[in-house]
């Protein structure tokens, strides 16, 4: 068993100071570029630390027990806030958010955050992509009221088929028929491109990834497998409990044949392999598959994606160890103008490339520039 790491500071606490750029500010333009140029096109929104299940590659109960101080109500974003806040990302080029958490259907009456997210829309014009990240848990209860908020998609997460290995991953005794259920539910509300993840640790579930992709061909849901990471500072992460996506794919390929299939969108995570016919062409009527190869296959030189914690900090990375303190902005009372003027320059010095740097850097948890530990996937959100 692993030692596990308890981090000693509490990295919420740590927040870098925004400010607005002074004299005259120019509106957004829908396009910013951060220092390795690449652009800011995905916002992704933590709205609850708190999660109904104890994943330990997440949320280990180790650490995350009764005693665990979770973020009071008054700390969080209100739904106002939030959508003060998108509408500028918005306007600086997001087209895509996501949200997610912790686990973002224990927030209370969250279609009436969907709603007027539903309505921003981007300098050209368009309504960007509305996505949520979900254990599933709730999804049968919630599906309907989420599609009819104008939610856009859902990806479920979910690591196994067999229940005895499911209900260990989740720590919590979760079945997996109920999760199932949450799929079929978000199905019956008119959810099209739905996409499940299971994250792959090497003698934990890699057995049960041929399953969920015979489980899941032709049925209309995409499946992907996400490399187990070294997010956070508390899942006692290992390299050999990774298994690298190509070993990944190898095992699936002698099973069932796939071919690879070209990125959709630049900044795509995954890597798309479709499901063959018998003349070795892809077959959409039987779907794809997708790696999420975070560990062995850095993605950092297209990465456009910001994060915005449950507590409105921006974080610019995954692994990021500190991030900037929009709520103190918002609270202080600044303008739209001054809250999408100080977003800009942000972005703008935004160097993070931490996958591209895992293997030089020094073990657990010291992001590049010191020795802090990072936050939490559960508190910035994946
Ligand atoms: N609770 C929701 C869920 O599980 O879908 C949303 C939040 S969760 C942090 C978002 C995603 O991060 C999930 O798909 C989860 O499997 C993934 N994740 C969490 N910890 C991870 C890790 N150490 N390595 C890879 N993926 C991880
Ligand atoms: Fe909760 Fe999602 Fe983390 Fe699992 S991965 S503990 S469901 S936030
Ligand atoms: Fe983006 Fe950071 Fe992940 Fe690289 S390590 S892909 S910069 S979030």
């Amino acid at each position: 068993m692993a030692e596990r790491v308890i981090p000693l500071v509490d990295q919420r606490l740590a927040a870098l100071t925004p400010s607005v750029p002074a004299g005259a500010v120019g509106l957004p333009t829908g396009w910013l570029s951060d220092a390795l140029g690449r652009p800011l096109r995905d916002l992704r929104i933590s709205v609850t630390d708190r999660c109904n299940f104890r994943c330990s590659y997440c949320m280990p109960k180790e650490v995350f027990d009764k005693d665990y101080a979770y973020l009071p109500q008054s700390s969080l974003l209100s739904f106002e806030e939030i959508t003060r806040l998108a509408r500028q990302f918005v306007a600086h080029g997001v087209g895509k958010i996501r949200l997610t958490g912790g686990e973002p259907l224990l927030r209370k009456h969250l279609e009436r955050l969907i709603e007027p997210l539903a309505e921003l829309r981007t300098p050209e014009g368009r309504a960007p992509d509305l996505t949520l990240t979900t254990n599933g848990s709730l999804l049968a209860r919630k599906a309907a009221a989420l599609k009819a908020a104008g939610l856009d998609r859902v990806t479920v997460s979910l690591d196994s088929l067999d229940d005895a290995v499911f209900r260990r991953m989740n720590d919590v005794d979760f079945p997996v028929r109920d999760v199932l259920a949450g799929i079929e539910a978000a199905q019956a509300a008119g959810f099209d491109r739905i996409k499940v993840n299971m994250v792959v640790k090497r003698g934990t579930n890699d057995h049960e990834v041929l399953p969920m992709a015979r489980h899941f061909r032709g049925t209309g849901v995409t499946l992907r497998f996400i490399e187990y990471m070294d997010v956070g500072a508390t899942n006692g992460w290992r390299m050999d409990e990774v298994l690298p996506s190509a070993e990944l794919i190898a095992r699936l390929r002698e099973h069932l044949p796939l071919v690879p299939l070209g990125a959709t969108a630049l900044g795509e995570t995954a890597e798309r392999w479709g499901y063959a016919d018998a003349a070795g062409r892809h077959d959409p009527a039987l779907g794809e598959v997708g790696v999420i190869s975070s560990v062995t296959q850095a993605f950092c030189q297209d990465c456009n994606r910001a994060r915005l914690s449950t507590e409105g900090k921006l974080y610019l990375c995954l692994f990021a160890s500190q991030g900037w303190d929009l709520r103190a902005l918002l609270r202080g009372g600044a303008s739209d103008e001054a809250l999408a003027a100080a977003i800009a320059p942000i972005w703008q010095q935004r160097a993070d490339r931490y996958s591209e740097l895992r293997g030089s850097l020094p073990p657990d948890g010291q992001a590049a520039g010191g020795a802090r530990r990072r936050v939490e996937m559960s508190y910035i959100g994946g």
